[in-house]
């Protein structure tokens, strides 16, 4: 049955996609050329006024529909619902109705988003298996136009039919599924999702857990909302090295400050280089851009992740000092302890939606380090559940605001999480921190690069930087992002040294502090 499928979408995907691929630029979704609308400016130097066209849908006025949504989606649909009503009222002036499929009669015109009650809508869920990864379809049936997306991929759906309103005006949506892919623009938005603790096993471990169907009541919105986990189809992988200065197993202060400054430094330092001197981190460096600024953490604000991306001190164990240092940062958003991203995170990305210059995000899941560290799978599950639902918000928003770019790593592994040849599953074999490379994955413009790279965790940060357009950034005597920049395994000897080098550090650091 599943093979079927399987054959059946890529039998679509070869008659509808690649046809589509190479129907020339400005056409409908049937193929045929839409009007010429500027066309008339050309001909009179008097009038400069647009010819304005009423944008239609399948040869109605678009603000005559009704907007159906289904509460199958969860809030995916509604959302996707009242984005289009909103387009459609900036277009024309009037905002469509938009309406639960359950509690409104049919009428005529209706635009259903996601598998209503809707007789139309019949059928439409045997395509769902047609939509993999970031795909997303539309049909017209009669007086109704149906878009279907997995979950977060309604908005794909959604965006790319406002777009095609506002842009062809008359738009034809074809009686045969259309299936589309989002197309990501330049990146002024860039996110950085970092899992504390989350190495290449941590995720395997998580999607054996959802299969399962064990953990499903330790995940968020347990019961109403299966999480699978989504990590797996960010398009571009590549991986980084994590040790930090002094020691090839990082702790959370080194790994947060490398990634966050492209500096080396000590275990247990925050923001300071191995010199113990301040250097700027990747939130200020977007303070500085004139974006708008979020830290974010399901963790509290004084751990060593979010304080990597905000604050400069000599020691992690400070949290008095760390706090009071917190007082000097200005950044738009510092939220602490989240429990649930759909509330959290979509206030904030509602908020940065139409920052000029964009905005730069970093959300932790910290406490997938936590419970690798007590090897508790539960509470492991629960934190991993919650990066994924993160994870599906920022999918969502990218849909709707394509010039974002996310970034997914981690500042190292916790836990070992390691094959049991015997029961073929991935299990915890350790309580601490290791030091194997950990996932460095990407989606949207700019993230390509990383693609099949090893990166070291200070090129990372150079990286980002560089998704905001900054070409210097971090520690200038590591020039390249992809370098390697220290032994994998340090002898004694260089133990040694290191150990000498911070003492010498810290009675400078005295001295100036
Ligand atoms: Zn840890």
């Amino acid at each position: 049955m599943k093979k079927t499928k399987r054959l059946l979408a890529l039998f679509l995907v070869l008659v509808l996609i690649i046809p589509a691929m190479f129907a020339c630029g400005n056409t409908d979704a049937t193929g045929n050329t839409p009007v010429d609308t500027t066309a008339a400016e050309d001909t009179t130097v008097a009038d400069t006024t647009p010819v304005e066209v009423d944008p239609t849908l399948n040869g109605i006025p678009v603000e005559n529909y009704t907007v159906v949504y289904s509460a199958s989606g969860f809030d995916f649909n509604k959302r996707a619902a009242e984005y289009i009503s909103n387009q459609i009222e900036i277009l024309t002036g009037t905002a469509p109705k938009v309406v639960l499929d359950t509690e409104a009669e049919v009428t005529e015109n209706e635009i259903l988003v996601g598998i209503t009650n809707r007789q139309e809508s019949l059928g439409i869920d045997s395509v769902e298996d047609k939509t993999e990864g970031f795909e997303f379809l539309s049909v017209a049936k009669d007086d109704k136009i149906l878009l279907y997306g997995n979950e977060y991929m309604i908005a794909g759906a959604a965006y790319n039919l406002i777009k095609e309103i506002s842009e062809i005006k008359t738009v034809t949506i074809s009686t045969e599924i259309t299936v589309g892919e989002p197309v990501f623009e330049e990146a002024k938005n860039v996110i950085l999702l970092i899992g504390d603790g989350m190495g290449f096993n941590s995720l395997k471990m998580g999607n054996e857990m959802y299969e399962s169907g064990e953990y499903a009541k330790y995940a968020l919105y347990s019961g109403k909302y299966p999480q699978p986990i989504i990590a797996d189809l960010l398009p571009y992988k590549g991986q980084n090295y994590t040790h930090s200065y002094d020691n090839d197993v990082t702790d959370s202060a080194a790994g947060g400050t490398a990634l966050a400054t492209g500096y080396k430094t000590y275990n247990g330092v925050l923001g300071l280089d191995n010199n113990l001197n301040p250097v700027k981190n990747l939130t200020e460096l977007a303070q500085e851009l004139g974006k708008k600024t979020a830290v974010m953490t399901s963790d509290v604000k004084n751990g060593a992740t979010p304080s990597s991306f905000s604050i400069h001190t000599i020691t992690r164990e400070d949290s008095d000092d760390i706090l009071a240092e917190y007082e000097k940062v200005t950044f738009d958003y510092v939220v602490d302890s989240i429990f649930d991203p759909a509330v959290s995170l979509r206030e904030v990305l509602d908020s940065f939606e139409n920052a000029e210059n964009g905005f730069f995000m970093m959300y932790e899941e910290g406490l997938i380090d936590k419970f690798s560290h007590n090897n508790n799978y539960r509470s492991f599950y629960t934190a991993y559940a919650r990066l994924n639902s993160a994870l599906r918000l920022f999918f969502e928003f990218m849909m709707y605001n394509p010039d974002t770019v996310l970034i997914l790593t981690a500042d190292h592994e916790t836990g070992r999480v390691t094959l049991n040849e015997e029961t073929g599953k991935h299990e915890f074999t350790y309580g601490d921190h290791t030091q194997v490379n950990v996932p460095l994955y990407g989606i949207g413009v700019g993230a390509e690069f990383i693609d099949g790279k090893t990166l070291d965790n200070t090129g990372v940060s150079k990286f980002v930087a560089q998704l905001m357009g900054v070409d210097d950034f971090g520690d200038p005597s590591l020039e390249q992002i992809t370098d390697k920049t220290g032994l994998e395994t340090m002898t004694e000897d260089e133990k040694a040294l290191k150990d000498k080098e911070k003492e010498e550090a810290i009675k400078n650091y005295n001295k100036k502090n």
